[in-house]
């Protein structure tokens, strides 16, 4: 067992830890290398966490979730990610749910929360991203009009991961002018996807170099209720930034979970794999890059403890949500660069696993946010160097 599980005295959280270890035992790494070769959605594996309650950690019980805390969910995503799953498949169920905890109207949480927490709706899909407008939200263009009670959605996203296994869709669109280059001109919608798809919403799958589930959706024409509205309209960006500190911290953890997850390996197979006559993790050429891997998680690991913590007290958290997340993206690679080496020409073979993990584990110094984009913030906001863009 990985030494960082043992150093953890605090024994509320082996129960969680423990708790996934046995859902993730049913879905091996076979499970997620089949699914990987045939770019496969994890149905039974996301059922299973369903049912166990853990993936409606974040909905309070009063809606029928299990009301615990980020550092909870932190710590369910990183468990998935130790064992060699992928809570990708599941995740933005996670991080969505803040903004609509926070913002949702009644209405929208009493109609769609319990029926989430159970697994009988699915929300999974964050439309942000767009063909033209990555990294500069501002200048999304998909727009959301006014039309009486209703808005009228027209645009495109892209790179909306898992829309064809959601129902629901948190979408941010443009009801200020196409001109207006303001947050107050995006607002945030709660839509049922539903009766739209093949109609008004068309989802186009996108093959990745990861199972990811990414799609491309376009909306023409689609007329929604204005009670699809996220609190106020113009204030959608705000809403997604304050929810971004959640996803910040749940994907940190899922890289500490793969940091974890390469290191074990490294070291297991260094001890047992023998050239020259003796293991190799008897070189300190291969003994190196895994200690520093460790050095870099276990570092990144108190910044993810940090921010939870201030993120669960309601405390502001923006800081410790960026560092955390560039610190355990950069600790999951070192460490996926280290197990790569100390396994050789057998981390190509798909049969070891590494080299799906080596993908899997890439996406996050990418999305949801670049590392630039962290720095960038790290620069401005918290040393107030001048802004760059
Ligand atoms: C597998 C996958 C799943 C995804 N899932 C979702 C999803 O579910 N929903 C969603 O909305 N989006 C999703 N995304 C999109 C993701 O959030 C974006 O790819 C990411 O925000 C970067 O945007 P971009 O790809 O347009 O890059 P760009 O904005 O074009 O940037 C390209 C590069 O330039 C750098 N750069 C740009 N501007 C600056 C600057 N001012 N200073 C320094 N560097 C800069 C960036 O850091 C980046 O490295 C997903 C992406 C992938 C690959």
């Amino acid at each position: 067992m990985y030494k960082m599980l043992k150093d953890n005295k605090n024994t509320e959280w082996l129960e969680i830890r423990n708790g996934i270890q046995s859902i993730c035992k049913e879905y091996p790494e076979k499970y997620w290398r089949e699914l990987d070769r045939n770019r496969k959605y994890p149905e039974d594996f996301v059922k299973a966490l369903t049912n166990s309650g853990y993936l409606a950690c974040l909905i309070p019980e009063k809606f029928g979730g299990t009301g615990l805390s980020l550092r909870a969910a932190a710590i369910i995503l990183e468990e998935i990610h130790k064992t060699g799953g992928n809570g990708a498949a599941c995740h933005a169920q996670m991080y969505i749910m803040g903004s609509l905890l926070k913002h949702g109207t009644d209405l929208q949480k009493n109609k769609y929360l319990p029926l989430i927490a159970t697994g009988k709706l699915r929300l999974q899909a964050f439309g942000v991203t767009e063909p033209t407008s990555g990294t500069d939200t501002l200048s999304i263009k998909t727009s959301a009009k006014k039309e009486g009670d209703k808005y009228l959605i027209n645009g495109q996203k892209v790179w909306t991961s898992r829309a064809e296994y959601s129902d629901l869709i948190m979408l941010l669109a443009r009801t200020g002018s196409k001109e207006e280059k303001s947050k107050n001109s995006l607002s945030l919608f709660l839509i049922d996807m539903r009766p739209h798809i093949g109609k008004q919403i068309i989802i186009k799958p996108l093959r990745t170099m990861i199972n990811h589930s990414s799609t491309e959706i376009f909306f023409d024409g689609l007329e929604i209720n204005e009670s699809c509205l996220v609190g106020e309209e113009g204030k959608g960006f705000d809403y997604i930034l304050d929810g971004m500190n959640a996803e910040r911290i749940l994907i940190a953890a899922e890289c500490l979970g793969d940091a974890k997850y390469f290191i074990d390996k490294a070291v297991k197979y260094s001890n047992e794999r023998e050239v020259f006559g003796r293991p190799i993790g008897q070189n300190q050429g291969v003994q190196f890059p895994i200690a520093q891997a460790y050095a870099k998680a276990r570092a990144a690991e108190l910044m993810v403890i940090e921010a939870c913590n201030l993120f669960d007290k309601e405390n502001k958290c923006g800081t410790e949500a960026n560092l955390s997340k560039l610190l355990c993206a950069e600790a999951s690679w070192q460490a996926a660069e280290a197990a790569m080496q100390t396994f050789g020409g057998f981390a190509f073979s798909e049969e070891y696993n590494i080299e799906r993990k080596f993908r899997e584990t890439r996406l996050y110094q990418i999305a949801p946010v670049s590392t630039n984009m962290i720095l960038t913030y790290i620069s401005h906001k918290v040393l107030g160097m001048p802004r760059s863009y």
